[in-house]
């Protein structure tokens, strides 16, 4: 399975981190060694700041490729929540020097998966109000509505470039409200909610 990532999907998170709006979803891959499950927790590593970054995680149910918008929903079943784990001075560097950012996105463990909720059992898909807490205060909060690109336009288009699988995950972009983490932070994620990812930093 390959866990692919979306970035800058949220208008907020783009001005946040001075970005300008893209034209077509931007995205990028996590090796499988960076899921994190079980609320298993997240050792810090010595290459930080490492940034916290929620996002709606999309579960694949069945292979395609070249996957129209009008049936890109039939193709997930379930969306939970996961941390994109972010070593932001390295992304910095790599940006800045034109680099492809892996390093910084694809460490071990720099992708906590919580639980997921059955598509049919979410009350609406393009309204699916998420937060993060971190140490109990809410940091980010939004909702599906407010992604630059839906879940058929981020299907849709990286299936034009590669074949989704049946268990590939997409993580669809965070709002905005990112930060570093530090040892001793609880991160708890929610939708509707309901805590479906907990994260110790030690
Ligand atoms: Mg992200």
């Amino acid at each position: 399975m390959k866990v692919l990532c979306i970035g800058r999907n949220y208008r907020e998170h783009i001005s946040e981190l001075h970005h300008s709006v893209p034209s077509e979803p931007v995205f990028f891959m996590k090796p499988d060694t960076s899921l994190l499950k079980r609320n298993r927790p997240f050792f810090l590593p010595d290459y930080g700041p490492i940034h916290y970054e929620v996002e709606l995680v999309l579960h694949i149910c069945k292979v395609g490729k070249n996957i129209r918008k009008q049936f890109a929903s039939t193709y997930f079943d379930a969306v939970g929540i996961g941390l994109d784990f972010t070593a932001r001075d390295i992304q910095n560097k790599c940006k800045e020097n034109g680099l492809p950012w892996l390093i910084s996105k694809g460490f071990d463990n720099a992708a906590p998966l919580g639980r997921f909720i059955e598509k049919f059992n979410i009350r609406d898909i393009q309204d699916i109000r998420f937060h993060l807490e971190k140490n109990g205060i809410t940091v980010q909060k939004a909702s599906s509505s407010e992604m630059i690109f839906s879940f058929e336009d981020i299907i849709s288009f990286i299936s034009g470039y590669i074949t989704l699988k049946t268990g590939d995950l997409i993580f669809t972009g965070t709002p905005s409200g990112v930060g570093p983490v530090k040892i001793g932070d609880r991160l708890e994620a929610f939708i509707e909610g309901e805590k479906l990812l907990e994260c110790s930093v030690k």
